[in-house]
């Protein structure tokens, strides 16, 4: 049966962004965001300084974005260079201001320090943030997960119990670090299926701009880069049309795999770029005209009716 003849349901998609430095930035990420808030996103987010250095940046994004889309913005709280007094503090003025979902994460230290080491006071770990929020107020809270397994985990098991220890401390849905191969990521969804773990685990959707920076990203957070992937980018360095066609070829092939094995929410790291993300978004037939012609009955069953 074509996909489209029983009116299916479209999976849920979300849209992530972080905090302009500047004026050009701001305006990008507003006209990003509204053009993304026609695809009817189930939340917005809006990430923290590598090394918790933005707090005010985050904060004015997520009242820009608001104001611009009035759909639910989340924004992302890490446990890096603050103590607990100051991150519930930001947490509680989030609560007042009406925001109910925070992405909850450990972070990194600043660039070039290579080892984490919790602030004075500080929440130590993702689990123990999680656990914080929940006191404050009943937050929604979404975390991180690791299908190649995070970089300074012991072993595979012990960072899937260290999810399930968020998921117990109150996280209703983990968010997947990017990967490429959608294998991986459906691996990752059954180890934590048999590990108990019964949350939603969203894929996270990285649309590829440019390879280089690419595997910058990817050798910081430890994602592997296929063989095939790289093939496919080979030489399109000058070419950016191209590139362009590739990247949503490759990222639409993704979305469509996983959502054939049920997968039901998208998570879309933007770059605080629309291009991609819309491309992606048309792919998976979730452009509000493509909803109300796959609601409609087809010419064929309406004349026969
Ligand atoms: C969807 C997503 C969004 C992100 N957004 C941001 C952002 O906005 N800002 C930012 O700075 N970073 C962000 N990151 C990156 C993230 O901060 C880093 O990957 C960080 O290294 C780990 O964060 P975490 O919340 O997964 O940490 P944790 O869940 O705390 O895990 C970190 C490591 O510590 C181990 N561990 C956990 N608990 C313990 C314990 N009690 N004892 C010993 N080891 C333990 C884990 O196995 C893991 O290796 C994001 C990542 C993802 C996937």
């Amino acid at each position: 049966m074509p996909p489209d003849a029983a009116a299916p349901s479209r999976p849920a998609v979300s849209f992530e962004f972080f905090p302009p430095a500047d004026e050009v930035g701001e305006h990008a990420l507003v006209t990003t965001a509204e053009r993304l808030a026609r695809f009817a996103p189930a939340f917005l987010s809006v990430t923290f300084g590598a090394d918790g250095s933005t707090r005010e940046r985050t904060r004015g994004a997520v009242r820009r974005l608001r104001a611009a889309t009035r759909v639910a913005v989340a924004p992302h709280l890490t446990c890096v260079g603050a103590p607990r007094e100051a991150v519930d503090a930001l947490a509680r003025e989030y609560w007042d201001a009406g925001i109910r979902h925070l992405v909850a994460l450990r972070g990194d230290g600043a660039a070039g320090d290579d080892r984490y080491a919790p602030a004075p006071g500080g929440y130590a770990y993702a689990v123990d943030l999680v656990a914080g929020l929940k006191r404050i107020a009943d937050f929604e809270i979404s975390v991180a997960g690791y299908p190649e397994t995070h970089p300074e985990a012991g072993t595979p098991a012990a960072d899937l119990d260290c999810l399930k220890a968020k998921v117990e401390a109150g996280a209703s849905r983990v968010i997947a670090q990017f990967v490429f191969e959608p294998e991986t990521f459906l691996r990752f969804r059954d180890r934590c299926e048999a590990a108990g773990i019964r949350v939603p685990i969203v894929p996270g959707v990285l649309p590829i701009t440019r390879f280089a920076q690419l595997e910058r990203f990817a050798a910081r957070c430890g994602a592997t880069l296929p063989g095939w992937l790289r093939r496919r980018f080979a030489g399109l360095e000058e070419d950016e049309a191209t590139r362009r066609l590739v990247a949503a070829a490759v990222a639409t092939e993704f979305v469509t795999r996983l959502e054939r094995e049920g997968i039901a929410h998208f998570h879309f790291y933007t770059l605080n770029r629309a291009e991609l993300t819309v491309a992606i978004c048309h792919a998976l037939g979730l452009a509000p005209e493509a909803r109300a012609d796959a609601s409609a009955p087809s010419a064929s069953v309406a004349g026969r009716a």
